[in-house]
């Protein structure tokens, strides 16, 4: 078996080593023992012909999982050109065919078998706790359940317009469409578009992370023992020339892409200028705001999980809480509870947070830390030297918090790390104001016990998500993804009645019927009066 040149004696140990084994022999796009991930192209898990590969690694370990190939011109025409194809009749199948098949899809993805094997990936590649994982399953399946009520939610609109003339809007898809994912959220960010795109008739092309491919494969998988038809969702691998590739392929007609600000804003403007349509959701700085007269203890809590969890690679992870007025003193108890986390293994019980993703990552979250030390921040809870005996070699930082200012290098830059920042504020208004006078716009919270103050907060700030005693209010998807400013480019959001409307263009028809040229009418014997 291939390993890590970094980590030569990187291996997993006795509690993954199972699940590598169990989903490399029964999954077939994937490999955990360090195989390649295949390509998904017309109904075939295909292995690539290229000559480039790069690693995807356990980052509690480093072991090598596998090898990801980047997708040669020809593999990558040849999922366009079955994609093009499957449109041709999918785009005509019913809504109840299209329907059928996220029902079926649905079906499988709640089988627990299926579920843990996701899971279960989730946890090698990425390293997220397998509670978290579960959850980053969980909420992409909302996606696909709400995506059901296609039937309702393609309905158009029709109005006899004058004396037998009716006008109506169908909502037809658009062609091939692309989604291009981030490693955060392996199951849930292709899910947020498999389901959308595929219901209202459009065929997909999905890059997932070149970090976390592995759910992707799974889920393609599944997609085919739901019924979905050869070369209507295909996967293809790779880094900046796939998705180069997919920006300018005059035949795909639209790109979803959630990750980071540069490759986002790339994105978007490639993708624009070549004529197509492009919702991109990209990096955030969350505050939460703690007023004196909140629940301490939900707070606490809420700020910590909301921090804390994932690692804090979460877009709407809280990363900055602004203690307004005397709940500055509750900064003690903040530090105290954080303490308590257990940094650790995906698949250890009682694991809190697990690894970040790369040491790459790991690096430049310490580099942050360090800038806020020489910025004069005070690092109130150091987690940057935590090590974890049963796991050496791996990713880990403890939870850190730092008392920091706006205008310091970790505040403008998002940190995505177990990091959170901690501002104080005499008022509300003050904290209002530096959360408006942030660049990003994915979400912000408020703890208070007070409606008013919840309600001021709401109307007064600028960002797309609002919690009110809620610490992550990533909306479900019966509404739709809303970030805005900095974190979102593009109009329509994502999933939700946006969702439908992204993937979706009208033609609007106007016909005329006379009702004197019906087939059947009674003879008139009255003048002709041409009126
Ligand atoms: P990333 O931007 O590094 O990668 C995302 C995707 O873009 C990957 O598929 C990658 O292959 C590709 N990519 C990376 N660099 C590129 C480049 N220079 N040119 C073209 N393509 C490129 O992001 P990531 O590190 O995987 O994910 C973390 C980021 O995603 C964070 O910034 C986080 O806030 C953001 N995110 C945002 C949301 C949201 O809804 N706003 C949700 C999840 C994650």
């Amino acid at each position: 078996m291939a390993r890590n040149s970094a980590y030569p004696n990187a291996r997993l140990n006795a509690l993954s080593q199972p699940f590598a084994q169990k989903l490399s022999a029964e999954w077939k796009g994937t490999s955990l023992t360090g195989g390649t991930t295949k390509n998904f192209i017309g109904g075939q898990f295909v292995e690539s012909k290229t000559d480039e590969w790069s690693d995807v690694h356990d980052p509690s370990t480093q072991t090598l999982l596998s090898r990801i190939p980047q997708t040669t011109s020809e593999e990558f025409e040849q999922a366009v050109q079955a994609a093009s194809k499957a449109f041709k009749t999918w785009s005509r199948a019913s809504v109840l065919t299209r329907q059928r098949f996220v029902l079926e899809l649905q079906h499988l993805l709640r089988q627990p078998a299926n579920a843990d094997a996701i899971a279960q990936s989730i946890v090698l590649e990425q390293g997220k706790t397998l509670a978290d994982a579960r959850g980053d399953l969980l909420r992409g399946l909302q996606v696909v359940e709400t995506a059901i009520a296609a039937t309702t939610t393609l309905l158009g609109d029709k109005i006899e317009v004058s004396r037998d003339m009716d006008t109506y809007t169908r909502k037809l898809p658009l062609g091939v469409c692309a989604s291009i994912a981030p490693f955060n959220f392996p199951a849930m960010i292709p899910l947020w578009t498999i389901p959308m795109a595929l219901v209202t008739g459009n065929t997909l092309i999905v890059k997932p992370s070149e970090r976390d491919p592995g759910a992707a494969m799974i889920i393609a998988e599944l997609c085919q023992r739901a019924g979905l038809p050869d070369g209507v969702l295909n996967i293809v691998h790779g880094k900046v020339p796939t998705v180069n590739a997919i920006c300018d392929h005059p035949a795909i007609r639209a790109i979803s892409f959630v990750g980071g600000d540069r490759a986002g804003r790339h994105i978007f403007n490639r993708g624009t200028q070549n004529g197509k349509r492009v919702q991109s959701n990209m990096g955030a700085k969350n505050h939460a705001v703690l007023m004196p007269d909140a629940n301490k203890n939900l707070a606490l809590n809420s700020i910590i999980s909301a921090a804390f969890g994932a690692a804090g690679q979460r877009c709407m992870a809280i990363s900055v809480a602004v203690l307004v007025g005397e709940a500055q003193s509750w900064l003690g108890d903040l530090i105290e509870r954080s303490k308590k986390l257990k940094v650790t293994g995906g698949f250890e019980s009682g694991a809190d947070l697990g690894p970040v993703i790369s040491p790459q990552a790991k690096e430049r979250i310490l580099g942050l830390v360090a800038s806020a030390k020489e910025e004069g921040g005070k690092i109130v809870l150091d987690g940057t030297g935590l090590t974890v005996p049963e796991y050496p070699d791996g990713n880990f930082i403890g939870p850190t918090i730092i008392e920091a200012g706006t205008s310091m290098k970790c505040y403008k830059e998002e940190i995505f790390g177990p990091v959170l920042l901690v501002l104080k504020a005499d008022n509300l208004d003050d904290a209002i104001d530096i959360i408006n006078n942030n660049t990003y716009g994915n979400g912000a919270v408020v703890f208070t016990q007070s409606g008013a103050t919840g309600r001021k907060f709401e109307i007064e700030v600028n960002v797309g998500q609002i919690g009110i005693n809620v610490p992550v209010p990533v909306p479900l998807p019966m509404f739709a993804w809303s970030g805005n400013k900095g974190s979102h480019l593009g109009d329509i959001g994502f999933y939700g009645k946006s969702g439908i409307n992204f993937y979706t263009q009208n033609k609007t028809t106007t016909s005329l019927w006379r009702a004197e040229d019906a087939v059947g009418n009674r003879a008139t014997t009255a003048m002709p009066t041409h009126t």
